[in-house]
């Protein structure tokens, strides 16, 4: 089964009620581009106002706290997220890894949190610039992916739908340098076989791996057409439909594999 390529925008910071407009943009935009799966994933504060009036797009949180509930101030749990509307997570940014010191456990639990609230997870890698010029890339990746996944699992159902993998290069996000195609290429060919060691062909060989990093609709194309990246995690250009809708577009164009 092949998969809609998946852009899905994180607008971190950013958003107040002002930017519900750009929210309705694209999603206006998004229903006429079904090749392709739009999703935002704004602050919480926008969630469900932004859930409330999507037709096409989904709507996700880009944290979530590993336990239901409890005496946690100042934290939201899976279970409120999907309450306010949330369809999926983006858990193990690289923001919240070094701002928030979140370990690859800490991470892999707030999955399995996530998971069991009925979420969809997109779970974020990548390598800082000293490993990549280091050489170990590809170690560091595979060793954080495999700690930070939930583990293997009889009751971890239908992982092809509800795991993605993001690979963001930290060296990558937010500097206007998206990595290159050669080594994109190399690192979701790792993730795909990682991802296939531990779930197996036939759902670690259909769960989706997007690139993120500066991706921008100049630059979309190329992106698009490296295989094994099934679409987009979208920092800054995803604050307007026109750059996000231009990433989109590029996804739904036909590429040679
Ligand atoms: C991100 O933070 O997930 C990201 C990819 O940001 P940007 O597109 O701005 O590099």
């Amino acid at each position: 089964m092949t998969r809609r390529p998946y852009i899905v925008g994180n607008w971190k910071m950013h958003g107040t009620r002002a930017m519900l407009s750009e929210a309705r943009a694209i999603d206006r935009a998004a229903q006429r581009h079904m090749k392709v799966e739009v999703a935002l994933a704004p602050p919480f504060t926008l969630i469900h106002p932004i859930h409330r009036e999507a037709e096409q797009i989904s709507v996700g949180a880009q944290d979530c706290h590993q336990a239901d509930g409890g005496a946690f101030t100042g934290d939201i749990s899976a279970t409120m997220v999907a309450d306010a509307g949330a369809k999926f997570v983006i858990l193990g940014h690289s923001e919240r890894r070094q701002g928030h010191s979140e370990t690859d456990a800490l991470v892999r639990a707030k999955a399995e949190a996530a998971l069991a609230a009925g979420l969809r997870i997109i779970m974020c890698c990548g390598e800082n610039i000293e490993t990549r010029e280091s050489g170990s890339a590809v170690a560091f990746v595979r060793a954080q992916l495999k700690a930070s996944l939930p583990a293997p699992d009889e009751a971890l159902a239908d992982v092809a739908e509800r795991i993605t993998v993001a690979y963001e290069p930290i060296w990558a996000i937010g500097t206007g340098t998206a990595a290159t195609t050669d080594d994109i290429g190399e690192m979701h060919t790792e993730i795909r076989k990682l991802l296939v060691e531990l779930y197996g062909e036939e759902q670690g060989g259909e769960a989706r791996i997007i690139y993120g990093g500066s991706v921008k609709p100049e630059n979309a194309a190329e992106i698009f057409a490296v295989p094994e990246v099934g679409g987009a995690l979208v920092g800054g250009a995803s604050l307007t439909a026109d750059s996000f809708m231009g990433i989109a577009l590029a996804a739904g164009e036909p590429t040679d594999h």
